[in-house]
Order: structure tokens, then C-alpha cells, then sequence
């Protein structure tokens, strides 16, 4: 497999839909697991549910925050049954997919770590988080009854993911999609990694310095920030720059913090 994906769990309640996500991500053939705040991942329960996923429960790694549960990712993709205002752009599982597969095909997909975020069973994923993710799946559903139970959504999810990614046998060869490819077929050259998506610890620390700047100049009032804080976000979430386009912006903020005069 050529990228890495990530499942992590957030809030999870039920030590049951712990055991049921490990299962239906080994039988699509992923095994990275990442908790953050969820119930037991190591009970009876969790594991009888896992039915011989035990490996991946065991090797699951949990965090204190999903912040730091995706800090070395450049993708991160949180999962809702519905659209939420204001979150990054709403894309299907399918197109999800997709763009994994683009992805996965790519020269530098060996550097790419994707994460898949799930939330909790009764609310899901919180603003906080979403504001975290780069994109939002949600699996086309009844929209009468769009709620999955967390367990059947992981498997979806996986499953989507793993025809994009071949991460299990495949019945017939999944065509990489021609952008990848040179006219002749070759791979294309590997790319600088300071040209990939910057990772989410990355864009933290750009946020908090520009956040810093627009408080400063008075373009922001933390008394009364209302929803530009959010925007701001979303505008750089859904299109994440590169460390190379970060240090641009980064020094573009920093002349604002101390100007020179014109020479
Ligand atoms: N009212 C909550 C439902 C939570 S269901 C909400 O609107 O999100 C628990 C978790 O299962 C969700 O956080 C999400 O990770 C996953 N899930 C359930 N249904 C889904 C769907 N239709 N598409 C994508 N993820 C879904």
C-alpha cells in the first residue's frame, strides 16, 4: 500500500464500536488505530466484538487530544452523518475515495499519512474537531435516517478506501488514474517534501500566529470574533498549503508584526 491511513476514534463510548471499527478495518486491511478520549479499547467486550482483530486494539495508540492524535498527518478527513455549517468542504465516501486513489498513485504518496476521524455515537464530531479536518465525508444516505451505527461506518468508510488504495486484493487491477501518470506511463519524479500539504501541527502554529496578527492589527476582535475565526480557517483547511506556502505566509505575517520602511 502506497499511502498510510489513519483511523482514529474520537469519544467513543461503546467499548463494543471499538472492537467492531478494529474488525471492519482488518478485513479491509488497515490496522492503524488512533483513540482519543474513548471508552476501553482493551475490554472483553471490545475484544469479542474485534472477532480476532485483537492485534489491532492492541496495537492502537491513544492521545490527549485529536490535535495531537493527527499532528503528523496532511489529510485528515472527518466523518458526518450530516452537513455541518461551516465545515470544510462535503464530500461522499466515493469522491473520498477518489481522491485517496489520486493520492495513493502519486510519487510522494509514501510521505502522505491520511487520517480518517470518527466521533462519538449520540453527538459525533464536535466544530473543535471539524475545524481540525481538511475535508468531510459523509456516507449518501437515507436522509430521513442518516445516521450510521459507528461500527457499519468504519466499514464503509474502510471499504471505499481500500479500492482506493489496494490495500486488499482487488478482483480486477484498479487503474490509477491517468493524471498521475507521464504521457508515457512513467511515474512522474518524487517531490520535494516541502511542497506536500503541511502537516495539522504545522498549520496549528501558522493559525496561532496569524491569529496573533489579526488581533494585533485590530482586523479581529477576540471580544466579538464571531465567525471570521472560523472562515479564516476553513479557507486555508480546504486548501492546505505546502510548508513552502506556509513559510511564504508565515513571513508575510511576520513583516506585518515589523514592518520595514519601503527602501
Ligand atoms: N448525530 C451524529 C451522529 C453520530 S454517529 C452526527 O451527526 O454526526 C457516530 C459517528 O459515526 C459519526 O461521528 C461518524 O463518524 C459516523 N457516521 C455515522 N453515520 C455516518 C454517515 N452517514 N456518514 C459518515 N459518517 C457517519
Amino acid at each position: 500500500m502506497s499511502v498510510e491511513i489513519v483511523f482514529v476514534m474520537v469519544g467513543t463510548t461503546h467499548t463494543g464500536n471499538l472492537g467492531a471499527a478494529a474488525r471492519a478495518m482488518k478485513t479491509m486491511g488497515f490496522t492503524s488505530l488512533r483513540l482519543v478520549d474513548t471508552c476501553s479499547h482493551l475490554s472483553a467486550e471490545a475484544l469479542a466484538r474485534s472477532s480476532g482483530a485483537n492485534d489491532v486494539l492492541k496495537q492502537a495508540q491513544s492521545f490527549g487530544s485529536l490535535k495531537e492524535a493527527i499532528a503528523d498527518c496532511r489529510v485528515v478527513i472527518g466523518t458526518s452523518a450530516r452537513a455541518r455549517q461551516l465545515a470544510v468542504p462535503l464530500k461522499s465516501s466515493r469522491e473520498i475515495a477518489d481522491e485517496v486513489a489520486e493520492l495513493a498513485g502519486s510519487a510522494d504518496a509514501s510521505q502522505q499519512r491520511v487520517a480518517m476521524v470518527f466521533g462519538q455515537e449520540r453527538s459525533g464530531l464536535s466544530n473543535e474537531s471539524l475545524d481540525l479536518c481538511t475535508r468531510l465525508l459523509r456516507i449518501p444516505c437515507n436522509p430521513d435516517f442518516s445516521s450510521l451505527n459507528l461500527g457499519s461506518a468504519v466499514q464503509v468508510v474502510a471499504y471505499e478506501l481500500s479500492q482506493a488504495v489496494n490495500s486488499v486484493p482487488q478482483g480486477a487491477p484498479v487503474p490509477i488514474p491517468g493524471k498521475w501518470k507521464g504521457s508515457d506511463g512513467a511515474a512522474p519524479a518524487p517531490l520535494d517534501p516541502d511542497e506536500l500539504p503541511a502537516t495539522s501541527e504545522a498549520m496549528e502554529h501558522f493559525f496561532e500566529h496569524l491569529d496573533r496578527v489579526m488581533v494585533n492589527t485590530g482586523f479581529l476582535n477576540p471580544d466579538n470574533p464571531r465567525l471570521l475565526r472560523r472562515k479564516v480557517r476553513r479557507y486555508f483547511e480546504s486548501n492546505r498549503p505546502s510548508a513552502n506556502e506556509l513559510s511564504m505566509f508565515r513571513g508575510l505575517l511576520s513583516a506585518t508584526e515589523n514592518p520595514r520602511k519601503p527602501s
